[in-house]
């Protein structure tokens, strides 16, 4: 595929994409504007990724902090990057300057050490905790008990914001069977939002990927990721 055919692959996925985004804010009273798409670049090389902020997507989301320090540099300065994955101490200095939300922050060390670099860096760091629903053994996260106490021991850090949860499902062919897991971690931010102070507007909730977002999407999403629906077969 020429760039002009990828870009145009790109164009008719995001449009069956919006359509499906539509319809499941519909089936839910929600509003389009109350929910962001983050595109998952991690499976494409810059130049594809490139091509989303002229078709409208300025969210884009990578799951290693390397790629997100290469890939912001060849890419405009107005792309709004998502740090969605797995996030080691010794990588903040370098990548909070470039980050606009950290979704997957794990534990009360790793925040601190965010914590410590914004005030450095006299900037805010927005963050997600990452809490592991399913209790799957595979995944990263905190438990769905572990997570109340983490959030207020973290809240009064300073410079740091955090702006709510994020999960991923298990993979089921029937994304149906995600849905508890989604419902799991609404309930647990309406649980926890009102005993943290207001200026951390702990309201977010990043869930849902290619195989379960319009049911993540019903179920009170802010943020979903998706990548699979957009670039599979895109991959240079
Ligand atoms: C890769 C990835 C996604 C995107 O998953 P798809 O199924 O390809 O849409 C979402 N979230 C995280 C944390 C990922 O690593």
């Amino acid at each position: 595929m020429n760039a002009d055919e990828v870009r145009e692959t790109l164009r008719e996925r995001l449009a069956s994409i919006e359509q499906r985004i539509v319809a499941a804010c519909q089936r839910s009273r929600r509003r389009r504007e109350d929910m962001t798409l983050v595109a998952v670049t991690k499976t494409v090389s810059a130049a594809v990724a490139a091509l989303l902020p002229s078709l409208g997507i300025r969210d884009l989301g990578e799951n290693r902090p390397q790629e997100l320090w290469s890939k912001s540099a060849e890419l405009p300065k107005d792309v709004r990057w998502h740090l969605i994955g797995h996030f080691q101490r010794n990588k903040v200095d370098r990548t909070l300057p470039l980050t606009h939300l950290i979704h997957a922050v794990d534990s009360v060390r790793l925040a601190e050490a965010i914590s410590k670099e914004a005030v450095k860096q006299q900037r805010i760091a927005e963050v997600l905790l990452e809490c592991n629903v399913s209790g799957e053994e595979s995944k990263q996260g905190l438990t769905p008990n572990a997570v109340a106490e983490v959030a207020h021991k973290i809240a009064g850090l300073p410079s740091l914001r955090v702006r709510g949860l994020m999960t991923m499902a298990p993979f089921h062919d029937d994304p149906e069977q995600c849905r508890p897991v989604f419902v799991a971690l609404r309930q647990l931010r309406d649980r926890i939002a009102p005993q943290l102070d207001s200026s951390h507007r702990f309201a977010e909730l990043s869930m849902g990927m290619t195989n379960d977002f319009e049911v993540a999407i019903e179920e009170g999403a802010t943020f979903i990721r998706v990548g699979t629906a957009l670039f599979e077969g895109l991959s240079s």
